[in-house]
């Protein structure tokens, strides 16, 4: 909070995990209200002259910023995948995509030129400039450590917003690092400011009077409520949530690359991912050759520690409630009808009894209307339904309340051109998994799995932390005196 590092004694704890083991690593404060208003009040006040910076020296110290990121690479994967469990390869994914975040807003001189044209009427010239709004905050989930805090800060602060962050309480220290490294980058004090903490925190945040804009993203249920109070209190709000993606797999699709995306998709990040391809609709024949390769294929993931030299194919869930909600949900599916075709509940993981692993789980024949198939599992889960045909499927999919992404496995170009136009969904893949997509492109959910109306990202973020300002512009003639009546 304005350039200082604070060591709070005073307030509630709750732990960080070390997932593979299951050791706690870290506390994280528990800030509230107070603690959130020390935090705007440095933003605010360091506002008035960050605003007047010039854009081309903001982007100075972003190009530092990118420079020390990479600089410190390998320790920030570490952190992070010490925090998170993901795999080392993932947590490299993870910064890298954030860097890329870095270098678009590094970009900003040209990202804020307007527009302008001479004579709107007889000697009335018109322009728009962009300027920014004030103190933004950010508010940001489990699953992307480095990545979602730098979809966010990055930009705003090149459009010369000040911020306040609060990352997840569950993964706080990738987030603290990163600022560290900006603020040594030479960002001016109080520029952008961290706070932590869970519900408390965030309410303190969507009702603070100082505060312009939020961007969040975590679950539909807390997306939704962030949208609802922040713009209930006069804030522009961008509010990603969950999500239950769906993979269209055509019978002519090619067996073993869409087989590796599917698993992908659906296994990467331990499928703790808001773009994990959630649900393999296998249209027609499909189910033939594509069942026996996918079950085959999740068997055979071996799953483990990711804090060490030797990596497994893929880590343990976040905590170990969450491990204990998927392993429900399976038990529910299973319930409700559907086979599980592989178990990954009883997953043994030699020396490390406490960490949170789950296997890979495959849940086939589930059907419309079963609570698996609606709700976000963000685990190692794949759903496996059987429709007859494209159009069903699309059906199907298009019933979902989300609308993240979807994907289509085929080889056949009319069936991926029939998909790309009536499936509902906000980032849409042709023979790719995970369609997610990069920073100079919106991160752009539909439905309940986006509210607001700007994406984070390319240049609709630009516009999120901006205000648009018209200006006209007339110069009256001085009369005779006027070189240019004379
Ligand atoms: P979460 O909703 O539990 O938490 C997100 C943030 O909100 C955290 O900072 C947390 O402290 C805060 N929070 C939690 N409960 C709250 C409450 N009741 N009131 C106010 N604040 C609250 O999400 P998570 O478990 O950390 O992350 C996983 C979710 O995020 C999944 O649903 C995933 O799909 C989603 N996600 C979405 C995207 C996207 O771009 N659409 C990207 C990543 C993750």
């Amino acid at each position: 909070m304005g350039g200082e590092w604070r060591t709070l004694t005073d307030v509630a704890t709750a732990p960080v995990h070390n997932p593979s083991t299951g050791n706690v690593i870290a506390e994280t404060p528990l800030c509230g209200p107070r603690e959130v208003d020390e935090a705007v009040e440095a933003a605010a006040a360091a506002f008035p002259s960050w605003c007047e910076t010039p854009p081309v020296e903001r982007a100075r110290v972003l190009f530092q910023f990118k420079s020390l990121l990479e600089q410190n690479f390998e320790e920030l994967i570490r952190l992070n995948t010490r925090e998170h469990g993901k795999t080392l390869a993932e947590s490299r994914g993870d910064v890298k995509r954030g860097i890329e975040m870095v270098e678009f807003a590094c970009g900003i001189p040209s990202l804020l030129m307007g527009e302008s044209m001479e004579n709107i009427a007889r000697g009335i010239d018109c322009d728009t400039i962009r300027q920014p709004l004030g103190v933004c905050a950010g508010i940001t989930p489990f699953n992307f450590p480095a990545m979602v805090p730098l979809w966010m800060y990055p930009v705003a602060l090149a459009c010369g917003n000040t911020f306040v962050l609060k990352p997840s309480e569950k993964v706080p220290l990738t987030a603290i690092r990163i600022v560290q490294l900006l603020v040594e980058a030479g960002l001016p004090k109080g520029v952008i400011n961290i706070v932590h903490g869970g519900c408390d925190c965030v309410d303190a945040i969507l009702t603070h009077p100082k505060i312009k804009a939020i961007s969040f993203v975590g679950s539909t249920p807390v997306a939704r409520r962030v949208f609802e109070v922040g713009t209930r209190h006069g804030k522009r709000v961008q509010s990603n949530g969950g999500a239950k993606n769906h993979l269209f797999v055509m019978a002519d699709a090619e067996i073993e690359n869409s087989t590796r995306g599917i698993m992908e998709a659906a296994y990467g990040c331990a499928g703790e991912r808001c773009m994990a391809g959630s649900t393999a609709v296998l249209i027609g024949d499909a189910a033939k050759k594509f069942l026996p390769s996918i079950v085959d294929a999740a068997r055979a993931i071996q799953v483990g520690p990711t804090d060490r030299e030797a990596q497994p194919q893929m880590g343990p869930v976040i905590t170990h409630e969450h491990r204990q909600r998927v392993e429900q949900l399976i038990e529910a599916g299973a319930k409700e009808g559907a086979r599980i075709a592989v178990d990954g509940r009883r997953v043994h993981v030699p020396g490390e009894p406490h960490g949170f692993f789950l296997g890979a789980t495959v849940l086939d024949g589930v059907r419309d209307g079963m609570n698996v198939s609606r709700e976000e599992i963000f685990g190692p889960v794949l759903n496996v339904m059987h429709v007859e045909s494209l159009e069903e499927a699309i059906a199907q999919a298009n019933r979902s309340a989300y609308g993240n992404g979807a994907s289509i496995f085929t080889r056949s170009g009319r069936a991926a051109r029939e998909f790309k136009h009536r499936v509902k969904a906000g980032m849409v893949g042709v023979n790719v998994g995970v369609p997610a997509s990069m920073a100079w492109f919106p991160f752009n959910g539909w439905d309940e799995s986006f509210f607001g109306d700007l994406h984070m990202q390319g240049k609709e973020g630009v516009q999120f932390f901006t205000q648009q300002k018209v200006t006209m512009t007339r110069w009256f003639s001085d009369g005779e005196g006027d070189i240019w009546h004379r």
